[in-house]
């Protein structure tokens, strides 16, 4: 069964919903509309792409399938870290060095769409720059160690700087971690309220946005034909961003993606003394396990702490009775202070990491499987595929350069496949 936490037409009951500063609701479609271009999915990869693509002029229509942000994108960490994918040496050889160079250098850009974005359309999402990388163990320090000496050697505009175990506390107050790498390029925001800012600058600009509008088919044509429960669009181009949610949409996309829960604990608000003693630069940070611990404060000064990767498309019964463990053993002077908030999301998963951006026929996008870093590369992705509708750029055509693999199995026998693929992965996260 569904956990309603997690899974209702409405969203789920997070410290993000409880904060939100766009309440506007969109109607639902129920009527047949002609247009340029159709976005399915109304989370960071649909808003943005339609907002790029309004910004250039164009006619679109976005159907979402219960609220804007109502996926990964209302309900996540809220860390804004630069890069397109942790580790590119695997995709070197498949770029090449123009492609590997391009890549990263939208991994920068990436973050800069999203300030921007704030700026340009005043939006009011509690954007803070500021990040630090943590280390459990000494493998986790030499790849900071050579990152850092990267970023120092194409000379990244931000601040960096290695911490030593004994520093640690300056960013953080646990005796957790034995190193860490600031990044003031990288940071953090309210992911809902930049999301349903972002729609809302969309809508302005004249996007129509539907919301309770689920696309249950498409007929692939010169003119695709995108079919609701009580509505349709007709357009010239299409582009797909249903991410996890995307099954039932498209056989292919929904091959290449594994749905994972990720979930978030929001404390009581804290003390300013407290505060200073858990993140006293009020950072955003992550630890480099496999199943990692992410957390931050609030902008109304709550520790939000996530975590607890499952891979079997079950959520935990109890979402704080599984995460507030990870949370005692970071700090354990926070195990009287309550929790207000427990939610969870889908993380949309690909079999390589490198998100899974480009074109399945000439006139249909899509941008999915960010698998867990997608506050920014979802901008990116939105930009690409603007870019590549208006005839403006082909930098698409980088993301296309990485092959995808279907996973083995139908949707049934998914999940189990990655809980096991995983289990691999964990145990040798743990030994090495
Ligand atoms: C708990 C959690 C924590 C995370 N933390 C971070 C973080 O701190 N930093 C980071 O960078 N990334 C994080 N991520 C990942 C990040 O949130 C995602 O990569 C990103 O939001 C993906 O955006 P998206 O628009 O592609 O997908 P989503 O936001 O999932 O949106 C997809 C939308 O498509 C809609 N849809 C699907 N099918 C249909 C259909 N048939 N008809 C109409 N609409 C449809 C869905 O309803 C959904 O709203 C986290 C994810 C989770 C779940």
């Amino acid at each position: 069964m569904l956990n309603p936490r997690t899974h209702s037409n409405e969203y789920p009951n997070s410290y993000y919903a409880a904060t939100s500063k766009y309440p506007m609701r969109y109607p639902s479609l129920t009527k047949s509309l002609d247009t340029q271009v159709c976005v399915i999915g109304g989370g960071f990869s649909g808003v943005n792409t339609a907002l790029e693509l309004a910004e250039r002029g164009f006619k679109v229509v976005l159907l979402e399938a219960y609220r804007i942000g109502w996926g990964a994108s209302g309900r996540n960490g809220g860390q804004l870290i630069q890069g397109v994918v942790h580790g590119i040496e695997p995709f070197a050889k498949a770029l090449g060095e123009e492609g590997v160079k391009a890549i990263e250098d939208m991994g920068f850009e990436s973050v800069n769409i999203v300030r921007e974005r704030v700026k340009k359309y005043n939006i009011d999402c509690d954007l803070k720059m500021g990040y630090c990388d943590l280390a459990h163990k000494p493998r986790h320090v030499e790849d900071f160690k050579e990152h850092k000496a990267w970023l120092d050697k194409i000379g990244y505009p931000h601040e960096t700087r290695l911490l030593e175990k004994d520093e640690m506390h300056e960013v953080v107050g646990s005796t957790t971690y034995i190193g860490g790498l600031i990044d003031m390029g990288s940071g953090h925001l309210h992911p809902l309220n930049l999301v349903c800012g972002e729609a809302n600058a969309a809508h302005e600009l004249g996007v129509q946005i539907f919301e309770q509008s689920k696309v249950t088919n498409i007929e692939y044509g010169k003119r695709n034909r995108i079919t609701t429960e009580a509505g349709e669009v007709i357009a010239d181009k299409l582009v797909i961003c249903g991410n996890a949610h995307v099954a039932g949409l498209n056989k292919q996309l929904e091959g290449q993606v594994l749905p994972a829960g990720s979930y978030v604990i929001a404390t009581e608000p804290l003390s300013e003394e407290l505060c200073n003693k858990i993140l006293p630069q009020d950072m955003a940070v992550c630890d480099q396990r496999i199943d990692l611990d992410y957390y931050r404060l609030s902008a109304d000064k709550r520790l939000l702490f996530g975590g607890l990767c499952t891979y079997s498309g079950r959520d935990p019964k109890d979402i704080v009775a599984a995460l507030r463990p990870n949370m005692d053993k970071v700090f354990p002077f926070l195990k009287d202070v309550a929790i207000d908030y427990a939610w969870g999301g889908m993380i949309g998963i690909g079999a390589n990491r490198f998100p899974q951006v480009g074109r399945l026929k000439e006139n249909v996008y899509f941008a999915q499987a960010y698998s867990g870093h997608g506050v920014n590369v979802t901008h990116m992705a939105g930009k690409v595929i603007a870019e590549a509708i208006s005839g403006e750029s082909n930098r698409i055509a980088w993301f296309e350069k990485i092959s995808h693999i279907q996973f083995p199995g139908g949707r049934r026998f998914r999940s189990p496949l990655l809980a096991i693929g995983m289990l691999y992965h964990r145990l040798k996260d743990w030994l090495s």
